[in-house]
């Protein structure tokens, strides 16, 4: 994907308020993160153990989630699949719930998928930074293959959060 800027990032995001979005933190090391190998950049807040936010194109204009993680539980420390990239991981998938996007989010409104706790997903997919984290169920596809797959359960996921 093309490199975003903080504020490109900041002005994406569909499911908080713009006050959030001014706040939250967004990774400072912008300009050497792995644009070319990335469908989406995901971030932990390391502030705040329990946020978690990603930036993307849709349809051509850039979207950013805000996401939160319910906090820890036993299934974590299950064997468990991501459902964006399909990498399975002991303890490295969690689940991450997005406010709706408008009313439906200020009533409370949520949609939550399980995914890669360090959301590096787009890296999983190419074979990349793996090592000794995830482990993959054999499979067929080639790398384009899964990229595809996996942008295309992101924007699923997505779709249900602006729906
Ligand atoms: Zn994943």
């Amino acid at each position: 994907m093309k490199p975003l800027t903080e504020q490109e990032i900041r002005t994406a995001f569909v499911n908080c308020t713009k006050g959030e979005a001014k706040r939250l933190a967004v990774p400072r090391d912008l300009a050497e993160q792995p644009w070319d190998d990335l469908d989406f950049l995901g971030w932990r807040d390391p502030q705040a153990p329990g946020r978690a936010y990603l930036a993307t194109e849709s349809d051509g204009r850039t979207v950013a989630l805000a996401l939160r993680l319910p906090g820890t539980a036993s299934w974590q420390l299950r064997r468990s699949m991501c459902s964006i990239c399909m990498t399975t991981h002991t303890g490295g998938v969690s689940l991450m719930v997005a406010a709706k996007a408008g009313r439906a989010g200020q009533q409370g409104n949520s949609v939550g998928a399980y995914m890669c706790s360090d959301l590096a997903c787009p890296l999983y997919v190419r074979g990349k930074g793996v090592e000794g984290v995830g482990a993959r169920l054999p499979e067929s596809l080639t790398v384009e293959e899964k990229i595809r797959r996996a942008v295309a359960n992101l924007a699923a996921f997505i779709a249900k959060v602006t729906a």
